[in-house]
């Protein structure tokens, strides 16, 4: 049976402004990663580019972030979602922003390298729902206590195989030991190369595995 999305547990809100982004049908990673995610769950979700992985990690964090009352506190992102390329960061920050729709009043911040980082940190202090970084400039403003992990709920690695490639795997680190255990993650990557599963044992609890590629091919 095709799952949707209201079969995965969204909540209605979330349905209405997904229907209107023009999504009908869940991909198939959304279908296997949101029902464990809004569960609580760690996913390790081994997937290409293309299978709709900004739905299957950004839906569950939206989906919880409605039911949260108030707003962030000042310094804090209550999500971090980690990223290999500036490029990515914008595409998933406008995603998100299309599925939360208007009457969320989502507030997220890109930190990225290689622009300035004022207006950057001035988001920051007023506190964050989401924050979407790229790991070299984001742990740069973790050192400089610019962003406090304190409070941060969801951890994301997407595209980890990249972030490795780029040699972002110390700064992803220490990031991710600034936040605490408590916190659900779910790491998402193309391949699942020795490198990505001990990243992965180090980050994930008990992780349920999701793949979107089709055996032995
Ligand atoms: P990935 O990150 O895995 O490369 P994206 O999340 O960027 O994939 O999604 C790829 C494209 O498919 C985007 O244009 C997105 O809007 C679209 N898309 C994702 N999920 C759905 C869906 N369930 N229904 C329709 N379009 C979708
Ligand atoms: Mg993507």
């Amino acid at each position: 049976m095709t799952a949707t999305f209201e079969s995965l547990g969204l909540p209605g809100p979330l349905l209405a402004s997904l229907a209107k982004a023009g999504f009908e049908t869940p991909t198939k990673i959304q279908a296997e990663a949101i029902p464990h995610q809004l569960a609580g769950k760690d996913i390790l979700g081994i997937a290409q580019t293309g299978s709709g992985k900004t739905a299957a990690f950004g839906l569950p964090i939206l989906a919880a972030l409605q039911a949260l009352p108030g707003r962030p506190r000042p310094m804090t992102a209550r999500a971090v979602i980690l990223v290999p390329t500036r490029e990515l960061a914008v595409q998933i920050d406008e995603a998100l922003r299309k599925m939360a729709g208007p009457s969320m009043r989502l507030t997220t911040v890109l930190v990225l390298g290689g622009v300035s980082r004022y207006n950057q940190v001035q988001k920051l202090a007023k506190g964050v729902d989401i924050c979407i970084a790229t790991p070299g400039r984001m742990k740069d403003l973790v050192d400089d206590d610019k962003i406090w992990l304190s409070e941060t709920r969801w951890l994301i690695l997407d595209e980890a195989d990249r972030m490795l490639d780029m040699g972002f795997i110390g700064p992803v680190k220490e990031i991710a030991s600034k936040i605490s255990w408590k916190r659900q993650t779910a790491l998402f990557s193309a391949t699942m190369a020795p490198e990505i599963s001990k990243l992965a044992e180090g980050l994930l609890r008990e992780p349920v595995r999701v793949e979107a590629t089709p055996q032995g091919t």
